[in-house]
This record gives C-alpha cells, structure tokens and sequence, in this order.
C-alpha cells in the first residue's frame, strides 16, 4: 500500500519525479565518491521509526536485527564489547592481535555470557568443599553448582549448592554434602523440556537454577534464572540456537593461525573474519579452501577488498560475506603510503552491486564518522557497517581512560601503526597478528620481486623495515556502548523514515530500482550540511 501511494505521488509530479540521481548515475562519471560527497533525497513518509526494521544477513547464514559490527581492532573489540554488541542486536569481532589463549577466552567469555540451556555446566562431588565454589566463583563470576555423585556432568544429581548456600560462610574445608540443598528440595525438569517452559517453570518456582536430567536421575544440563531476565531486558540480541550470544573473531591468512582457528572453534565462534589489508591474494584463496574443507558449516568474512574483480575471486574460493573498504579508516595511511585504495562509498557500491548475483552480503568498513554514513552506507548495498573509530572510546572497548588537558581519553589505534605491529603483552604463543595484514604482502612482494629477478631469495619472515599502514591516537569518552548503539539504531530508524523505507530490505530494493535518488553536495554546500554560523556551540547528540 505505501510503496503505491509513493509511486502514485511521484508519478504525480511528472518531471519532478526524476530530479536527483539513481545509484548508477551517481557513480557512472568514474570519479570515486565518498560519504560526504552526496545526500539521500527525501520520500514519502508514512510510517514510524519503530517500524523500521533493521534486520540483516551478517553472512549467507548468519542474520542480525541491527546492522552493526565492531571492528577486529585490539582498541575496539575483546569480550566485554563483543558483548555488549550482541546484546543490541549486532555483533563484535575479536581481534588477533594477542595470544592464541587469551583471543579463545575472550570468545568463550562471549558464548558463555548467557544460554539457553547450559550444556557444559560447571559441577563438583559432595566431597568437594566450600573453597572450591568461592574458587569458581572468583574465576567465573557464579556460584550455582550442581552436585552429582562423581562431580561430573552425567553423574547421579545429588544437590545443589548456590549463592545463598555460602553468603554467609568463609572459603573453608567443609564438604559440600553438609551444605547443599539435597536432591529431595529441589525442583527439576526432564531432559526434553523446551526452553519456553523450563524458563515457565523457573519463574514460577522462584528458583535461580533448574537441573535437567534425565530418567535416571542424571545431570544433563542446566538452566539460570538471570539468563531469562537478560533476555528479557534485551528483545534485540543476536543468539544462537541455544540462546548464546553471537561473537566473530580474526585470523590471519598465516598458515600458523591453522592452530589459531581451532582453538577459536573450540570456544564457539560463530563467524571468522580472515584479516587482510588486501584480500585478493593467494594465500587468502588457500586458507579460504582450507577453513571450508575442515568447518564447511563455520561462516567467513573475507577482505578486504574494494572491486568485483577482487570480490570474484574471493566468492568463487567460498566466502560467506565480503568486507569491504582499503585506506578509508579513520586511522588508515594506505592510501597516502601504498597509493592504493578506493573511496569508500563507490567501493561499497560496486561491490555489493557484484556480490548481490550470488546472494554474498558486504560489511562497509571504515569512514563511518556519524548515524548519516550508516544509512548511506546501507543504501549503497551494504548490509552491515563495521565501526572503529564510532566504537573507541567507549567503557566497553579495552584499555584503560586518561586525562590529557582535562579531557577524559582512551587509545584508539590503526592495526597497522607501528604501535599495533609491536605489542608484546597478551603473550604471544605461534598466532599470527597484525604484523601479517600489514606487512606480510610488504615482504611477499619483495620476495616476488626478488624471485622474478632471479637476484636472491628472502624467506616470507624475513626481518624488514617495517612500513606503517595506520597512526595511533586517541579518543574521547564516549560512555557506555549500551546506550550510545541505541542511539545509532534510532537515528538509523530516522533516516530510513526521511527515505520512505520501512527496512533494510526495502531500502536496498529502493536503490537497485532506481527510486531512490541521491545528489553530488558541493564543497560549499556541505559546509552549509554541517553546523556554520555560530560563535559556539555544544553538540550533543543524544
Ligand atoms: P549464580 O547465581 O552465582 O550462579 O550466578 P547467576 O545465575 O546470576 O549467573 C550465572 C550466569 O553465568 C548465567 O548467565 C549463566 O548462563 C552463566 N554460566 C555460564 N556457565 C555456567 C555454569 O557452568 N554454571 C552456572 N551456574 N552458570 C553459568
Ligand atoms: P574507522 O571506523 O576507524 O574509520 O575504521 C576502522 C577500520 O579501519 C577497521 O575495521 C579496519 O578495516 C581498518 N584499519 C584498522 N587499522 C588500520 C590500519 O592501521 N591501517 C589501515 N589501512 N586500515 C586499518
């Protein structure tokens, strides 16, 4: 009904209905666009933001309600921002910039945030005593263990022991049979039970735990109280079958990460990014056949890449999504070192235009500054955004704040800075970091270079000069990620609003249709765009 009404009031006004320009006029004249060079014009409104929906293929397989990644940067994305990512419907990318341990913790933190059913619960025997479950909780965070007769999953359910079981008790030797709640007081579901009623069950009862078991008595899983109420407070999170939150991470194309991308299976990742400054190499295409030989089910983001030629070879070795964007970062030098990139939003547009036929979602990464360029970007074909810069700063991103002039700061730091390239804490076990995305192609090309000239041969871990790709820096306090991705929802509810597209989906229709129109800004003009004319002023955004 809308879509006929917008179309009756276009058709309306004949001639005014074709100013502006469609998507393939906009980037027909050759020359390479960027956000800021064009504005979406307005359309028929007649709906509220609240029925936008912003769902989104992440990949072939893997669907978001909202369009927002964080990006795999050691200044952006561990665990806690992973988190809190998932929780508002998007997702975070671990970054490999650390040990191959501490990057499979930080993602099995993630997984093991909030279930459904919790299959691989911790458990003890009644022989173990109060100082175990003071150990568990310091290093876990929870103190609801079930106790089974050989302190293992599987075994006969004989109690259980919870946070009020030891409230008031020192970690001592006192065995745990004389302190649990017996297996005669507790409430339990037969193994089966679908989640929606288990969680009736625990509500009802006032519990903060339900054992599953089965016929004989056994543990088989376990459900928590909390993980219903985490649901509850937020409807948007991106969950896996079994409820557990959605987490990516990165590798390198090293053959050394091999071992690096077990481990992250083992821990649950959902998705794996393939780290690569530029990704139409041959050792992106090998470790692209050998992830889909070993894990055929594991989703991979492959990149980045900036042209269907490149898109082409990446999608015939199998990718499941194509990240998209060279030197167009905040903290980014390529293109002023390498001479090589591409404007962001023509990059975004051809490739997605490509990658389309074959049903391969792109991410827009990089140059995303404010709300605006996520809906631009989106309405080049994009289906998700990853953000650095817009995510740095805030409480969830790693490092710690500081005071510089009275300004409260966190570090925000390009993956391919110096800085970034030399890091030595977080260990390093045999992972490959950024050392590899930025550098490696460096030696490889000299390698290349030095084998057609027949001159000699450096080996690909040569010690070379290093050369930079990003800058390091740093950012303003920018609060807490769970309410700074509501606003970025929300204002992305907006534009779509201003646009007349009732979703993502729609919107990508609108563009490809050529309905929507687009219009080159002028340097003055964008000056007229942003906030001119004033003394001073405060900007606040939300
Ligand atoms: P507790 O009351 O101290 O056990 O902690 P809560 O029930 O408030 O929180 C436990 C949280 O940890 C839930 O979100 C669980 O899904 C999560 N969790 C992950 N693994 C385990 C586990 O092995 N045992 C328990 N009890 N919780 C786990
Ligand atoms: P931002 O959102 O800050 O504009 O850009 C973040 C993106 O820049 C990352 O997702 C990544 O693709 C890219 N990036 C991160 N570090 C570097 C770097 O040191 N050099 C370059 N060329 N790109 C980087």
């Amino acid at each position: 009904m809308a879509d006929v009404q917008a179309f009756t009031m276009d058709a309306g006004l004949g001639d005014v209905a074709i100013h502006g320009l469609d998507a393939t006029r906009l980037f027909g004249s050759g020359d390479g666009l960027t956000y800021s060079d064009f504005l979406i014009l307005p359309g028929f409104i007649d709906f509220t933001p609240d029925d936008v929906c912003l769902e989104t293929q992440l990949t072939r397989k893997i669907k978001l309600r909202t369009p927002l990644v964080s990006s795999p940067m050691d200044t952006v994305t561990e665990g806690e921002m992973a988190i809190a990512m998932a929780l508002c419907g998007g997702i975070g990318i671990i970054h490999n910039n650390c040990s191959v341990d501490f990057q499979a913790g930080e993602v099995m933190k993630v997984k093991k945030y909030k279930h459904g059913f919790i299959r691989d619960p911790i458990v003890l025997s009644p022989k173990h005593v109060v100082k175990d479950v003071f150990g568990i909780k310091s290093r876990h965070g929870f103190a609801g263990i079930p106790i089974t007769d050989n302190g293992q999953l599987g075994g006969k359910l004989l109690g259980m022991v919870t946070s009020r079981d030891i409230d008031f008790l020192s970690p001592t030797s006192q065995p745990l049979s004389e302190i649990m709640t017996p297996f005669s007081e507790l409430i339990t579901a037969v193994s089966g039970v679908a989640l929606d009623a288990a969680y009736e069950l625990l509500e009802r009862s006032k519990k903060g735990k339900l054992p599953i078991i089965d016929q004989n008595n056994c543990l088989v899983a376990l459900i928590a109280r909390t993980d219903l109420k985490k649901s509850r407070n937020f409807p948007l999170a991106s969950k896996d079958a079994n409820d557990q939150l959605l987490v990516g991470a990165s590798i390198s194309t090293r053959d050394a990460d091999k071992v690096r991308l077990e481990a992250l299976v083992k821990a649950g990742v959902d998705v794996i990014i393939l780290d690569s400054s530029q990704g139409n190499s041959s050792f992106q295409l090998e470790m692209i056949k050998y992830i889909k030989a070993k894990y055929p089910e594991l989703q991979l983001i492959c990149g980045n890449i900036v042209t269907a030629a490149q898109a082409k070879n990446l999608i015939e070795a199998g990718a499941d999504a194509l990240r998209v964007g060279m030197g167009s970062g905040s903290i980014c030098i390529t293109q002023e070192v390498m001479a090589v990139g591409r404007p962001q939003a023509t990059a975004v547009y051809r490739v997605a235009e490509y990658a389309r036929q074959f049903g391969i979602p792109v991410i827009a990464d990089g140059g995303i500054q404010c709300v605006g360029h996520i809906t631009k970007a989106l309405s080049l074909g994009a289906s998700t955004v990853m953000m650095g810069s817009l995510l740095a700063g805030t409480t969830e991103a790693p490092g710690e704040y500081f005071f510089s002039n009275g300004v409260r700061l966190k570090k925000y730091r390009g993956m391919g800075s110096l800085e970034a390239m030399t890091r030595d804490d977080h260990g390093s076990d045999g992972g490959c970091g950024p050392m590899e995305r930025y550098f490696h192609k460096y030696v490889s090309s000299i390698i290349y270079t030095f084998l057609c000239f027949e001159v000699f041969y450096i080996s690909r871990d040569s010690d070379q000069v290093k050369i930079a790709q990003g800058v390091s820096g740093n950012i303003v306090d920018k609060g807490s990620v769970l309410r700074f991705i509501p606003y970025l929802i929300r204002g992305l509810q907006h534009g779509c609003q201003d646009i007349g597209a009732r979703s993502l989906m729609k919107l990508r229709q609108m563009m490809y249709s050529g309905q929507l129109k687009f219009e080159r800004r002028s340097l003055a003009s964008q000056v007229e765009g942003g906030v001119h004319g004033l003394h001073s002023y405060e900007k606040r955004l939300f």
